[in-house]
């Protein structure tokens, strides 16, 4: 099979390449806005691999590198939620204009299958938990769960018109090395800083499930192999969740500081849009066969030993 890969320079892209090029000839089309060529060096000489350093938002472009594939795993996505909410229209181009922009392209390319990283976002503050796939009305909090959820729309969409079959995969939030953003990759920066102090954002108490970004790579290939409907949605996540003030325990335990200062800035979200609890059903990945590795807390113990040793 040969894959397309956007966003495959990113965090979870990256790790999902690694084991596409296992399966198949990979192409990677990123703009290395938030990517790094350096997470997929290994493969750039390979026979088979390709990289096109290109914008989503360029149509013809993207067209044309996307000819002759067989399968587009769509990851590329602006992960940066407080720039979304600073810069209103950030989503909804690198969100909503670009899935369209990949639609129409494998539209255009007859190619028939299409993989989408979306995000426990857009069930906003679901009133059940652990929340279903099939919860709703879901009503994002943010312009990224509310690009996100568009995007689902579009898929859906574009599934039903021109016979294509989607898997959307509602990400947990990913955790491990290659991150460039997020609670662990924050914490780790600001105690490198000042080993002292360490401002958690909000109150320390929002708790979410953390999944091994590794975990996350292998679900997304398992559901893409074992499932076989128009439309196939997951949620994609671990047992159990953990809080913010365990991240920074655990963080602090793996660098051996002592007496390090918590301050928090109030509230019980980080940031405006964030979920500040957030637990939702897996079963559905389960009764399919699929496990991850590790829990929650494991996650973020692996993510927190594994990036200190490489970065
Ligand atoms: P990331 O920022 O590391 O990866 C996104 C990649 O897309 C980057 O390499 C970036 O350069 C590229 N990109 C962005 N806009 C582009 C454009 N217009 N044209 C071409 N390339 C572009 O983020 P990530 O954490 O690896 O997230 C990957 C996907 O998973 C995203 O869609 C994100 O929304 C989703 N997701 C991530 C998490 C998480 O916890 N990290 C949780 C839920 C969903």
């Amino acid at each position: 099979m040969k894959f397309f890969v956007t966003g495959g320079a990113g965090f979870i892209g990256s790790h999902l390449v690694d084991m596409l090029a296992e399966k198949g000839d990979v192409t990677v089309y990123d703009n290395l806005s938030l990517g790094k060529k350096e997470f997929i060096e290994s493969h750039l000489s390979k026979k088979g691999f390709k990289f096109i350093k290109e914008d989503l938002l360029n149509l013809g472009k993207l067209k044309v590198s996307m000819k002759d594939h067989d399968a587009v795993f769509h990851m590329a996505a602006n992960s940066d939620i407080a720039l979304g909410t600073m810069n209103t229209d950030v989503d909804l181009k690198q969100g909503i204009i670009a899935t369209y922009n990949v639609l129409e392209s494998m539209r255009l390319n007859n190619i028939k299958k299409i993989v989408f990283a979306s995000t426990s976002a857009v069930y906003g503050e679901a009133e059940i938990m652990p929340t279903p796939e099939n919860y709703g009305a879901k009503l994002p909090i943010s312009l990224y769960g509310a690009s996100k959820l568009a995007g689902e729309g579009l898929i859906s969409a574009f599934c039903h018109l021109y016979g294509m079959q989607s898997w959307i995969f509602r990400f947990a939030n990913v955790i491990g090395e290659r991150s460039t953003h997020g609670a662990m990759y924050d914490f780790v920066k600001k105690l490198r800083k000042n080993p002292k102090e360490l401002q958690i954002l909000g109150d320390g108490h929002q708790r979410k499930p953390y999944l091994y970004v590794k975990d996350c790579a292998d679900g997304m290939i398992f559901g893409f192999e074992h499932s076989d409907k128009e439309v196939n949605i997951f949620n994609l996540g671990c047992d159990g969740n953990t809080d913010v003030n365990t991240i920074a325990k655990i963080i602090i335990e793996e660098i051996k500081l002592n007496n390090v200062r918590l301050c928090y800035t109030g509230g019980k979200r980080g940031w405006p849009g964030d979920v500040a609890l957030v637990a939702y059903d897996t079963s559905k990945m389960k009764k399919m066969g699929w496990k991850p590795r590790f829990t929650s807390d494991g996650a973020v113990r692996k993510a927190v030993t594994e990036y200190l040793k490489h970065g």
